[in-house]
């Protein structure tokens, strides 16, 4: 007690008095609630808007992910405990560019007055032409390391915004995790270019890898469908398929996590080439304890995945702290 004045004293015994008694009578009226819940409760759609979320917000936040990992976000239908989810957040963040058409719907329709956050569309979206002639965003833009560094910085200012006491901290992690991305984005470029340049060529299940392309000096050959799941291939899709397989003459294609792989796989043997043994994490990170259970292993994992099956030379990816 040096240095604090009796009237100082006399204050703080009060104020420990006071909040005892408001303990006591407190815990007699109503039940005690977790420690948890005084912290801001923020939900995010997608795996991966949820694991960067969970890196930059740390354990001043309360975290709800409302997709499971290897869940297709394109066809997922909310269940009733999404509305409750959402209607209880303070922040929502979501992917946006249409990535998540049944949770974007139930969240606009929600009674909520969370700020809700389109977390993906910081990012300037490459665009995709659908079957109707209509042009369309393409949502898949954490293919791009550095949109997911745009993504991270956006994601830290939502939440000092939304708690601007825990700044410091949420500077501190989001600046932390932009140092290992740089690393990543760096080490997938290098990761990319010990593919025989001939071979560097990509044809997965659905169209999620244009950013991750784009970004880093693959091209994407062909997909059985477009950049939303719902589609079914046509026969002649398929056919056509096959055929440029055959003429590109890569090595193997690739199946995708969330997608049921049947067809790619029918697509494989009728064009005679491989398919690659491990799944790529297109839309969603993997289940915990899989080796793509965070945004980073995801990256790390498919890197390995087209490098191994195409093949060039994969050298494991090392972080520099
Ligand atoms: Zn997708």
């Amino acid at each position: 007690m040096r240095g604090i004045t009796h009237s100082k004293a006399r204050y703080y015994c009060q104020t420990i008095v006071g909040v005892l008694l408001g303990l006591w009578i407190g815990g007699c009226v109503q039940p005690t609630s977790p420690a948890t819940d005084d912290k801001p409760r923020v939900v995010a759609t997608s795996t991966i808007i949820a694991d960067l979320t969970q890196e930059v917000g740390g354990d001043e936040i309360q975290l709800t992910g409302i997709l499971k990992p290897g869940t297709d976000p394109h066809v997922y239908e909310p269940v009733p405990a999404d509305s409750r989810i959402l209607e209880e957040a303070e922040l929502i963040l979501y992917n946006g560019y249409n990535l998540e058409p049944g949770l974007i719907k139930l969240m606009k329709a929600s009674g909520g007055k969370a700020r809700q956050l389109p977390v993906g569309e910081v990012v300037k979206p490459l665009r995709l032409e659908k079957a109707k002639g209509e042009v369309v965003p393409d949502p898949h833009v954490w293919g791009n390391v550095e949109n997911a560094i745009a993504m991270v910085n956006a994601i830290r200012d939502a939440l000092i915004k939304l708690s601007p006491e825990d700044q410091e901290q949420f500077t501190q992690n989001a600046s932390q995790l932009t140092q290992e991305l740089q690393q990543l984005h760096s080490w997938t470029k290098q990761q990319i270019q010990t593919i025989p340049s001939d071979k560097r060529q990509l044809v997965t299940t659905h169209d999620a890898f244009q950013y991750y392309g784009d970004a880093y000096g693959i091209a994407i050959a062909g997909t059985l469908i477009g950049i939303s799941t719902e589609e079914q291939p046509s026969a002649q899709t398929v056919q056509r398929l096959v055929e440029s397989i055959k003429k590109i003459g890569v090595p193997a294609i690739f199946a995708e996590t969330t997608i049921n792989p049947a067809l790619i796989k029918t697509v494989a043997q009728e064009a005679g080439v491989k398919l690659a043994p491990s799944q790529l994490y297109s839309d969603s990170i993997g289940a915990k304890g899989s080796d793509g259970d965070s945004y980073i292993k995801m990256i790390e994992a498919n890197t390995r995945t087209i490098v191994e099956a195409l093949g060039g030379k994969y050298t494991e990816f090392q972080l520099n702290k």
